[in-house]
């Protein structure tokens, strides 16, 4: 049996202290809140990396989480390991004599099949199985519904890569249409992942890369601020935290930036290139960088078509030329050491991601090749995409060099995971948050 640790179940006796604790002074995000009446427990979800911890309160005099706490005072409760089949894991444990609580498997949080396992077999620890509800058998239960973005708790995050300091920056959030970000996944299978606002729309994070090594480089800069009301309602702006927040919360001015790099010139990752000043003039952002674009992008995006005409605004890009301030690449290459530029084609004919390679260890930025965890399953492929085939293609190359390099891979767009590793084999990928 293959098993995989989904949380650590914790019994409380006060929830609001208990939040005090684990929200408050440890500064961990609260999930979400989940009643399971047939236990009578309310579960509080706090997020921990790939496994969560889940502080669970008694609704009623006789939930048995009132009556551990009257017992042996809140505590460890139990802990849960999530399989494949939770019916194949019973049996095989049933066959060894196991002792069980739970004969067959019944409903549980999230809409999980779940089974206990009596502590005296399992040397003092109550054992929780759990199948999700994406893995094999359904359980009914209520799609889960939109969340929208948390903007003030948006932090950077800080990697070290040998000799390279890679920090996750963020540009706030954005929407984009659900049904265009996972193109022919049907919206019955992605919204139950991903949830849909009240006008289809996902959260998208932008989350620019900043590298600094021997130079200091910024991968992509977000939407910036030029746009005006009708656009950022479009396309649902969350911007009360922005990178110039990030910047200072990384301890980083504009003018310390000495190359910024395009992944391509998309407006959710070249708008930040520029800012209007006080004049109205159009001007580049970061007054010392030279901004790297490849050539063949550069062309595309100066002459676009009636297909990708929206996700090109020249006032992003046409004032780095007018400023002498543009530098083309036309192949692969190493842009400062330990930083090399790969054509991904796909998304667009010229979009590039980024290699990170310092002390024997590798990083990529994906950018729109794998724009969110979800992106990780190699069909879910944007409709967004000039020439979706092509990303397929891409993707499937892309995900060998990442499995072969053990890369860190930095997700872009993912409004909850900035980086994390890829695990399990193609077609059962998951990401593992780092
Ligand atoms: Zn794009
Ligand atoms: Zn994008």
């Amino acid at each position: 049996m293959k098993a995989w640790l989904d949380h650590v179940g914790i019994a409380v006796d006060n929830v609001a202290d208990a939040l005090s604790f684990y929200r408050d002074a440890l500064g961990l995000e609260i999930e979400g809140t989940e009643d399971v009446p047939s236990q009578r427990v309310r579960a509080h979800f706090v997020r921990t990396g790939p496994a969560a911890l889940e502080l669970l309160e008694g609704t009623a005099p006789d939930s048995p989480i009132t009556r551990y706490v009257g017992k042996r005072g809140p505590g460890l409760h139990h802990i849960t390991l999530r399989v494949d089949d939770i019916a194949a894991a019973l049996a095989q444990v049933k066959a060894r004599g196991v002792r069980l609580i739970d004969e067959a498997p019944r409903p549980g949080a999230e809409g999980a099949l779940v089974a206990f396992i009596h502590p005296s077999a399992a040397h003092g620890v109550l054992v929780e199985l759990k199948q999700s509800r994406s893995g094999g058998h359904t359980v009914a239960a209520a799609p889960p519904a939109f969340k929208p973005p948390d903007v003030e708790a948006q932090r950077i995050s800080r990697y070290t890569l040998g000799d390279l300091e890679l920090i996750s920056l963020y540009d706030g959030f954005f929407r984009l249409d659900g049904g265009s970000m996972f193109g022919v996944v049907p919206r019955t299978i992605w919204s139950t992942r991903v949830p849909p606002d009240d006008r289809h729309r996902i959260v998208l994070a932008m989350r620019p890369l900043l590298v600094r090594g021997t130079r200091t480089m910024l991968i992509d800069a977000g939407i910036g601020s030029k746009e005006d009301a009708r656009f950022a309602d479009i396309y649902g702006f969350d911007r009360g935290r922005h990178l110039d927040h990030a910047l200072a919360e990384a301890g980083i001015a504009a003018e310390d930036i000495d190359i910024v790099l395009a992944t391509h010139l998309h407006f959710d990752h070249a708008g930040g290139f520029t800012v209007r000043d006080a004049s109205g003039r159009v001007r580049p952002r970061f007054p010392r960088a030279q901004y790297v674009v490849r050539r063949g992008e550069w062309e595309d995006a100066t002459h676009p078509h009636e297909r990708n005409r929206a996700s090109y605004l020249a006032p992003n890009f046409v004032p780095l030329a007018d400023a002498g301030v543009l530098a083309l690449v036309d192949d692969d290459q190493t842009i400062m050491p330990g930083v090399r530029v790969q054509r991904t084609p796909g998304h667009t004919a010229h979009h590039q991601s980024v290699w990170i390679q310092s002390g024997g260890r590798h990083a990529v930025f994906a950018a729109d090749v794998i724009p969110m965890t979800t992106h990780i399953a190699e069909p879910w492929i944007m409709g967004f995409d000039l020439c979706p085939v092509e990303t397929l293609t891409t993707k499937k190359v892309l995900l060998r060099e990442i499995e072969e390099r053990d890369a860190l891979v930095f997700f872009e767009h993912d409004p909850h995971i900035p980086a994390g590793h890829v695990r399990g084999p193609a077609g059962k990928r998951t990401v593992q948050s780092v």
